[in-house]
């Protein structure tokens, strides 16, 4: 049984997470683990700064913050069973980082369907397998 359990979240990709998180849920409750809900923002190339409105920033923190609040709350999971977290960066570095820093012993990722560059799995989803410490298990995208 995982006891804790690591689920990605990209808040730009409404819906990928759904199949991810309902996956991990019933094991969280069944082990009396906890979830972690992670976004990871992702750091606007120093050219582009100029250009983006001084609390551009801010506010996708306050978004991701947003959105992983009300996923967290419809897990129905006891508030001391999930836990949201916000990091910033380049996914798959962030969420291997997360994933060390509290110990967490299986991650549930969704994966989009995949496009012929990446022939089975999205970059994140490979990367994130390939490197990581602890079981992965990644979520298709249903194509049928
Ligand atoms: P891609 O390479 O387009 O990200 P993948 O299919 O490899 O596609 O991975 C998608 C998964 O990666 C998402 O379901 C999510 O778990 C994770 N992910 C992607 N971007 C982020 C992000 N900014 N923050 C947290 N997780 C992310």
């Amino acid at each position: 049984m995982f006891k804790t359990v690591l689920c990605p979240v990209d808040v730009n990709e409404a819906g990928l997470e759904t199949r991810a998180i309902a996956t991990a849920v019933p094991m969280v409750r069944a082990s009396g683990g906890k979830l972690t809900l992670l976004a990871v923002v992702l750091e606007s190339p120093v050219m582009a700064a100029e250009y983006l409105p001084p609390d551009f920033r801010e506010n996708q923190v306050r978004e991701a913050g947003e959105v992983l609040a009300r996923l967290a709350r419809e897990t129905g999971l006891p508030p001391d069973q999930v836990e949201t977290r916000i990091r910033h960066g380049r996914p798959y570095h962030e969420i291997l980082e997360e994933a060390r820093a509290i110990h967490v012993e299986l991650i549930v990722m969704a994966s989009h369907r995949p496009g012929l560059s990446t022939y089975l799995l999205g970059s994140n989803a490979t990367y994130v397998v390939r490197h990581a410490a602890c079981s992965v298990m990644v979520i298709r995208e249903q194509t049928a």
